[in-house]
């Protein structure tokens, strides 16, 4: 374990630690100490208080993630064989888009307290500062074809909501494709990638970030309206057994769409669109449409009711977005 992640793992309790302490608890020096303190300020932005006497201390106690908490706490067992916890990472959905080269293919589960390079959609950022939110990815190796995995993302959704709903948070709606809005704010953001040959082996990787407790300075990043999860409940919170409790009811998903496809999310999706009858546009590149959406079909495409006429639209480059 990393001298940064051992100094974390004290200080996360929010109380003052005496340099003297942490060095000795460490076997460091108290200069290798100061030296990890200021790395931890600037590459995780982490707002640390250092007082003569005293110590150091975080201004805030933290949760850190931890592979052992979040794998004990999962409902669905003996699925996932490897859950692990990065304390920073470029992209998790990178991470694993990596591991799918590997010839021992199984289901693994990635999570990270930062992203350095989070990604959306089509090359878009998504904004993952330290220490609060939920990043992760789930590799899955998929018994069907490549063929088989259209509206997988929206039955992802539908096992997020329902997550979400089992906590109190009935307000969660779908936005087709991959957001997750509360009164039109995005909560989360579902991200699929995949890998392999049309005939061969082949693996999915699902990306999930879901704001929990988004600090103000890496808020200001996001360039359209935003809600965490600490502002919709009064109850606690702990981040690993949110951790488990998503990526369990995640990987129930990716196994009843292994199992059965859209079939058994379409409805559940359909009850919980954001948008259904109401006024939408949608752009298409260059294109700008605007009708009445009319939820999904059964492959997962979009419908949208425009002078008269219902059209499938398939995710791509396109943007739906509310109609004024
Ligand atoms: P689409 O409607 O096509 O899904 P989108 O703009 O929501 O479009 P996504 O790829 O789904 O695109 O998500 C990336 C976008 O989400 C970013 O461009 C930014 O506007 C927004 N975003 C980035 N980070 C966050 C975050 N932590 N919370 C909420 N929204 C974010």
């Amino acid at each position: 374990m990393s001298v940064q992640r051992q100094l974390l793992e004290i200080l996360m309790d929010g109380n003052f630690h005496s340099g003297e302490k942490l060095a000795s608890s460490l076997g460091v020096t108290r200069a290798a100490i100061w030296k990890n303190i200021k790395i931890l300020e600037s590459k995780y932005e982490l707002d640390i208080h250092a007082l003569t006497g005293k110590g150091y201390r975080l201004s805030q106690s933290i949760e850190l993630l931890d592979s052992e908490a979040i794998i004990d706490k999962l409902t669905i067992k003996n699925v996932i064989p490897e859950v692990e916890t990065f304390l920073s990472i470029d992209s998790t959905n990178r991470y694993l888009m990596k591991k799918v080269l590997s010839a021992d293919l199984q289901c693994h589960a990635v999570f990270a307290e930062q992203q350095t390079s989070g990604r959306g959609r089509h090359g878009r950022s998504w904004v993952s500062p330290f220490g609060g939110n939920l990043y992760f990815s789930v590799l899955y190796p998929f018994q069907r074809t490549p063929r088989d995995v259209t509206g997988l993302s929206l039955a992802v959704g539908v096992a997020i909501v329902e997550q979400l709903e089992q906590q109190g948070i009935e307000s969660a709606k779908l936005k087709w494709p991959n957001d997750i809005l509360v009164n039109g704010r995005k909560l989360c953001g579902i991200l699929l990638e995949l890998h392999g040959e049309s005939h061969g082996p082949f693996a999915i990787v699902v990306g999930v970030g879901i704001n929990i407790s988004m600090p103000e300075n890496a808020a200001r990043e996001i360039d359209q309206p935003w809600v965490a999860y600490q502002s919709l409940t009064q109850t606690p919170i702990s981040r690993n057994q949110l951790a488990a409790s998503f990526l369990s009811n995640v990987l129930l998903a990716l196994q009843e769409f292994e199992r059965d496809g859209l079939a058994p999310f379409r409805e559940r999706w359909l009850q919980r669109d954001c948008y259904m009858n109401s006024k939408v546009k949608l752009q298409l590149g260059d294109r700008e449409i605007t009708g009445i959406a009319r939820g999904i079909d059964q492959q997962g495409a979009l419908l949208l009711e425009s002078q008269g006429q219902v059209q499938r639209y398939y995710s791509g480059e396109i943007h739906l977005r509310p109609a004024k």
